[in-house]
């Protein structure tokens, strides 16, 4: 009886298995096909001053919409876009998409956003991000320092030196670095003296545990302290309440990114984000006047 039932299990294994791959396969495939299809969009996601509560940015992240099964996000495609080598040739649309949105806002005289990009560890590996950052900049006449490349601690730690030296001259235009994601892998303060990057993104695990962890609040304000004595402009991710955003400015960090403001929106909401988010500190400033 068991040896049967070993059968059976051994069968049904195979079966999910097979289906396993022929999903693989069948994304894969889709995944292939999805940029000359354009289906692929990048949402906007803004960065506020945590001070003044001004914008100071957006980060871009990438939606595929998918023929049949709708919205799909970037956890759910860029590690097999990654494994298939596809995230490449994304990548390169990601990062020229990103350059004409900022070449068209900045058309529409929103001339001082900075707009940042993700670019994943196996593409900063197969690809000559370098000279895909230098053609998608000078396609669309933006100026570097309107442009941020976030990678994250894995990306920037393995062949260390040698990306490095890319990092540098991709500093060297003008474009900045960011870190994101900090403390979600072996991240050791000491090291970050070494790194040539110019933004530090607390992960947003940190920020979920804060709120009921004055442990994990103390360990925030160390990596902000830390990275500040090294230059590097903070910022938090993920913040979805105000007591989130009141602790974070309290204790100096720089940039907030999260729910709390706006979830990552199309390009024409982020647009329309902008403008109403000026009419509101604009009227928040008059009550405030009234109220002096
Ligand atoms: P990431 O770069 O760390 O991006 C931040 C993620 O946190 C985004 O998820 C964003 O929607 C989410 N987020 C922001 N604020 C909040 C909040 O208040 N609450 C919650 N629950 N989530 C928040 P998303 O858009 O699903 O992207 C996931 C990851 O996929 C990104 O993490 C990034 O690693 C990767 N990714 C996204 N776009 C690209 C891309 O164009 N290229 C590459 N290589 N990777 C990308
Ligand atoms: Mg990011
Ligand atoms: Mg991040
Ligand atoms: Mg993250």
């Amino acid at each position: 009886h068991a040896k049967a039932s070993g059968k059976n299990n051994y069968k049904y294994f195979n079966e999910e298995l097979n289906e396993l791959l022929k999903f693989r396969i069948q994304q894969e495939r889709e995944l292939c096909s999805a940029i000359k299809n354009k289906e692929f969009e990048l949402f906007l996601q803004p960065l506020v001053n945590s001070t003044d509560e001004s914008i100071y940015g957006f980060e871009t992240l990438l939606r595929w919409h998918h023929p049949s099964r709708g919205m799909v996000s970037p956890d759910q495609f860029i590690p097999l876009a990654e494994e298939s080598g596809l995230i490449v040739e994304i990548g390169h649309w990601v990062m020229f998409e990103a350059c004409r949105i900022a070449r068209d806002w900045i058309d529409a005289g929103h001339d001082t956003f900075k707009f940042s990009v993700n670019v994943s560890s196996i593409q900063f590996e197969r690809q000559d991000v370098y000279q895909l950052i230098k053609d998608a900049l000078e396609k669309y006449a933006v100026p570097a320092e309107t442009l941020v490349i976030e990678l994250t601690e894995t990306a920037i730690m393995t062949k260390h030196s040698e990306k490095s030296g890319v990092l540098q001259s991709v500093r060297k235009l003008g474009v900045k670095v960011a870190l994101d994601d900090f403390g979600s892998g072996y991240s050791s303060l000491s090291y970050l003296r070494n790194l040539p990057v110019d933004y530090l993104k607390i992960d947003r695990q940190f920020i979920v545990e804060s709120r009921d962890k004055s442990e994990v609040r103390s360990i925030i304000n160390a990596i902000a302290i830390m990275a500040h004595a090294l230059d590097l402009t903070v910022v938090a991710e993920g913040v979805e309440k105000p007591g989130e955003a009141r602790f974070l400015n309290s204790i100096g960090c720089d940039l907030i990114q999260g729910y709390y403001y706006s979830k990552p929106v199309p390009e024409t909401e982020a647009l329309q984000f902008v403008r109403q988010w000026r009419q509101f500190c604009r009227a928040l400033r008059v009550l405030r006047r009234q109220d002096e």
